[in-house]
């Protein structure tokens, strides 16, 4: 069985191998936060676009200062946005605000707090250095520069960098569409009443939960039953879209259809178990083109097997590099023991009340558990060659997407 980083190369793989260029569209700035780049964006003009005075204090010639206790002529004062008219000459000096653009002739920003001011005469505390405190004209970027290039995700620097250059809306790849189908006799849609032994469809809202999360747009298709031919036109409906996630049906019951109908439509499978624990029945394939996410119906092996793969192939179809698996370490607050050789991912709580991430496994019955999991702000990770492990051991940790 392969374990859960080689099902996700093999992913990665997969989705790359398919060179689906996105389509695009163009969105206002504001609202294009998350998305991915399909236009480059470049400087407009030199960055800064003018000398720009890191501090408050004067502006003047460092050759005028090379030792400390100068005394300078004070001519004038520049705040940030101001076209100061004049330039400073040999022994003077003009005060100038953090922002304002360094006058003609200085080459240098004394800090105000190492000077002591008299009137119109300035007196220096320390040695001047040229090109102290200012940040040069072009030093950040050039004009045409490439600023965010193609493939570029979008956060908040990013949009700030666009911004800056002066772009208002942007050229953005579309969100990949990610079919969500649901399976099972016992489930009952939200909205109803389940009878005795029923249960409702929890499932098709944490994927749709964890698609917008991971960058895709969510298209619900409710829940099929353990029927071949209802199942069979659910997962034709959902092959229109650009990727397929399934919950349910993928384990070793009689009535586990998903790969039989998938199979009949012609998938191939790449894996159909993962060494992991919950989530071990994951089935990933390709389908009429489209990657198929076959996931265990369990809640948190849903939960958990989406994270692991469906992530990464969304980042590829979104035109972007995947993101890595953002794990962190932290230390173990009680022992931890599993049996199985599978990789554990537990339901767990990191805190850093005492300075350093501590992690504590949280009570939890097992994959079916989402009363636990909603308490839980990551996952504990159990490696299948180190079962057993003491407190304090440092240990790797997956957080739960947007909740630390
Ligand atoms: P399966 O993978 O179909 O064998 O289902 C495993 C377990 O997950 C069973 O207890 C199901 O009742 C439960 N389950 C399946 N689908 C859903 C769903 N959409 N929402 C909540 N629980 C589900
Ligand atoms: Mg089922």
């Amino acid at each position: 069985m392969i374990s859960h980083l080689e099902a996700r190369a093999k992913v990665i793989e997969v989705a790359r191998g398919l060179h689906r260029a996105p389509a695009s569209e163009e969105l206002a700035l504001a609202e294009a936060g998350g998305r991915v780049l399909a236009a480059t964006v470049a400087a407009d003009r030199d960055y800064p676009p003018f000398h720009r005075a890191a501090r408050d204090g004067f502006a003047l010639r460092a050759a005028d200062a090379a030792a400390p206790g100068a005394t300078l002529t004070l001519i004038g004062e520049i705040k940030a946005g101001d076209d100061f008219p004049g330039s400073v000459g040999p022994g003077q000096c003009v005060q100038i605000m953090t922002g304002a653009a360094v006058p003609p002739g200085a080459d240098a920003v004394v800090m105000v707090e190492h000077t002591q001011q008299n009137a119109s005469r300035v007196t220096l505390d320390r040695a001047v250095s040229p090109g102290q405190n200012f940040v040069p004209c072009g030093s950040e970027s050039r004009a045409g520069q490439t600023l965010l290039a193609l493939g570029a995700r979008l956060g908040y620097a990013e949009l700030a960098l666009a911004a800056q250059a002066g772009a208002v809306r942007l050229r953005v790849t579309r969100r990949p569409r990610i079919a969500i189908l649901s399976t099972g006799d016992e489930v009952v849609e939200l909205g109803h009443q389940p009878g005795p032994f029923q249960i409702r469809n929890s499932n098709s809202v944490s994927l749709a939960e964890q698609s917008r999360l991971a960058g895709a747009e969510p298209v619900p298709l409710g829940n099929a039953p353990d029927h071949e031919g209802e199942l069979q036109r659910l997962i034709e409906r959902g092959l229109a879209e650009d990727i397929l996630a399934l919950s349910g049906g993928v384990s070793v019951g009689r009535y586990d259809l998903v790969e039989l109908v998938l199979r009949r439509l012609g998938a191939e499978f790449f894996f159909d178990a993962i060494a992991i624990r919950p989530g071990r029945p994951a089935v990933f394939g390709l389908c009429r083109g489209k990657p198929v996410f076959g996931l265990p119906g369990n809640p948190v092996s849903t939960m958990v097997t989406f994270e692991l793969l469906a992530v990464p192939a969304i980042d590829i179809l979104s035109g972007t590099q995947p993101r890595g698996l953002p794990l962190f370490r932290a230390r173990l607050a009680a022992p931890v023991r599993q049996k199985s050789a599978l990789t554990h991912f537990l339901p767990a709580r990191v805190s850093w009340e005492h300075g350093q991430p501590e992690v504590q496994e949280l009570p939890w019955q097992g994959s079916g558990d989402i009363v636990a999991l909603a308490g839980a702000n990551c996952f504990l990770i159990v490696p299948m060659d180190h079962l057993e492990m003491s407190a304090g051991e440092w240990v790797d940790v997956l957080p739960r997407r947007g909740m630390i």
